[in-house]
């Protein structure tokens, strides 16, 4: 809650313009959607199921409510969460990758401040060390 460094880390400015960014698989830096993020380094088990159907082979942590939903290959109810509940940010229990349905984006979490603290609790617990600074 206390604001922490809500970074002035701009500079993306640029990228507005003519659309030459076709095959753009880069994970963003940025999101416009991370005030709903909830950063208190706290995730549910690797092995906990989706909420809604059970299933353990690919699941996603919501980064604003810390739900453990299904992705898209299975039964896509974290899609189906995020359209429900407009909570954007999902944190993948496979490989640790965060994805954000509003940008329809992968998301840097090792330079995204604000997804920091789920990401290095993520990867204590599949690593058990938080996760490498990648300066
Ligand atoms: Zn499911
Ligand atoms: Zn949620
Ligand atoms: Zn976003």
């Amino acid at each position: 809650m206390a604001g922490s460094t809500s970074g002035s880390q701009g500079g993306l400015e640029a990228l507005s313009g003519c659309g030459e960014d076709s095959g753009w698989v880069e994970a963003r830096t940025s999101c416009p959607h991370l005030d709903r993020v909830c950063n208190a380094p706290l995730l549910p088990r690797f092995d906990a199921p989706c909420a809604i159907c059970g299933d353990h082979r690919e699941n996603w942590v919501c980064l604003s409510c810390r739900k453990v939903l299904c992705g898209r290959f299975i039964n896509g109810h974290m899609l189906s969460h995020f359209q429900e509940f407009g909570h954007p940010s999902a944190l993948s229990y496979r490989d640790l990758s965060v994805w954000c349905f509003a940008c329809d984006s992968y998301l840097d979490a090792q330079v995204i401040s604000e997804l920091r603290p789920a990401f290095d609790a993520a990867h204590a617990m599949k690593f058990g060390t938080p996760a490498p600074l990648r300066c």
